[in-house]
């Protein structure tokens, strides 16, 4: 099964890192809409996520391993399978390259 590989996503509500702090832009401190680039194929990495916020803003946040979107992603096309043949709406919408 092809999936493509990285979704940038804004995600609507307020994401935490893996020591629980909540996410926040370190330039605006913005902490929703911020963009997070999902990749399936970074399911069991631990290099920094990329985020974006609405300003445009772009960093590595080192509390997101890319795992974790990559699991969000992958967990939502188990719970929404019909979600994959969106995913290039998604991306057209939302997506782009990194
Ligand atoms: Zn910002």
């Amino acid at each position: 099964m092809s999936v493509p590989a990285v979704l940038r996503w804004a995600m609507p509500w307020p994401i935490s890192g893996g020591n629980g702090q909540r996410i926040a832009c370190p330039q605006c401190d913005i902490t929703v809409p911020l963009v997070v680039a999902m990749d399936l194929d970074a399911i069991d990495s631990q290099e920094p996520s990329w985020l974006t916020c609405p300003s445009g803003h772009a960093w590595a946040e080192a509390s997101l391993p890319t795992a974790l979107p990559a699991q969000f992603l992958a967990d939502l096309l188990d719970a929404e399978p019909g979600l994959l043949g969106s995913l290039d709406v998604l991306r057209r919408e939302y997506g782009g390259d990194l």
